[in-house]
């Protein structure tokens, strides 16, 4: 039987079954497929199991994976730990007031959902604290940020405003949805699927207290055919083995220079016949994506 894991506690799965959620377990062999990645199963993946008892199953097998995220395990240096797995897309909720997400955090995990290969979304939550000024600031990043390729909403948990075109976005999906705390992500999530709140809810307590680490996920059906993958303990979705010359290829704007530099592995600093700089004085890439590139550069520790 083939189901999709929602739950992982590192030693129970829960897996969806034919409209049923079945507990299992591993079986022995699986463990030992990839022994620097923490988990061999992550939430999200697809698996085929068999049922040991009435109640409970046995995963057999995971099923290739469209893409997933990985992060350094917290209790093994050195090792890897699979966060979520067959991620269509990821929502990034922030905020321009009470709190301003930083561009910096926000372009890190626009970098990070490049290189795991995830399509992102950016919503702009709480619209209705906006004033002249900040919906302005808005329109110049939404133009911005979708040049690129990145689409921005404007939503408000509170006036309602672009609700239905965010469930729009995720219906018959698989969504990643992230989000500084305070952004309102848990409100926005209450707002779409009344009855998993409570559940998220739950889980937030539990990671405020320290009981899970940033390891954990899980995965809610919001609707029909319709999945949002929340990561509680998780702050930042992390750069992951992410080489120098390898970074500008996880900036769309930086990757239409690829071979117009006169070095093929350009970084894009100081080198001599930079195609990408030229441009850059020319006004045609924003300013503050390139501070963001130059700052994850420098900030080498983060990406390897
Ligand atoms: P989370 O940490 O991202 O899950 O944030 P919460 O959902 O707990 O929300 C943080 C605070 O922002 C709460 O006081 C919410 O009532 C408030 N909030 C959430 N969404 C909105 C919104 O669209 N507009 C306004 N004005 N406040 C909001
Ligand atoms: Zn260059």
């Amino acid at each position: 039987m083939k189901g999709r894991v929602f739950k992982s506690t590192g030693s129970w799965y829960t897996v969806k079954v034919n409209d049923q959620f079945v507990e299992c377990r591993l079986r022995g062999k699986l463990r030992l497929d990839d022994e620097k990645v923490t988990n061999p199963i992550a939430v999200g993946d697809w698996v085929s199991i068999i049922m040991d008892n009435e109640k409970e199953g046995i995963i057999q097998e995971v099923l290739p994976r469209e893409n997933y995220i990985i992060r350094k395990s917290t209790r093994k240096k050195k090792h890897s730990h699979r966060i979520a797995a067959n991620i269509d897309q990821a929502v990034l909720v922030v905020t321009l007031v009470a709190p301003r997400t930083s561009l910096g955090f926000i372009d890190r995990f626009l970098v990070a959902c490049e290189s795991f290969r995830i399509p992102a979304i950016l919503a702009f939550n709480k619209a209705d604290l906006l004033d002249e000024e900040a919906l302005n600031y808005y329109q110049e990043l939404k133009f911005d940020y979708e040049e690129l390729g990145y689409q921005c909403l404007l939503v408000s948990a509170v006036s309602n405003e672009g609700i239905e075109l965010l469930k729009e976005k995720l219906t018959g999906k698989t969504t990643l949805f992230s989000g500084h705390s305070g952004v309102g992500k848990s409100t926005l999530l209450n707002l779409l699927s009344p009855q998993i709140s409570q559940r998220v809810g739950e889980i937030s307590d539990a990671v405020g207290k320290g009981v899970h680490t940033t390891t954990f996920a899980e995965m809610f059906e919001v609707w029909n055919n319709t999945y949002v993958i929340d990561t509680p303990g998780i702050k930042e979705l992390g750069l992951w083995n992410i080489g120098d010359e390898e970074l500008s290829h996880y900036f769309p704007e930086m990757r239409k220079y690829i071979g117009a530099c006169r070095f093929h592995n350009c970084t894009h600093i100081h080198e001599p016949g930079c195609a990408f700089r030229e441009a850059m004085e020319e006004g045609k890439i924003a300013p503050f994506r390139y501070e963001n590139y130059l700052s994850m550069l420098a900030d080498d520790d983060n990406r390897r």
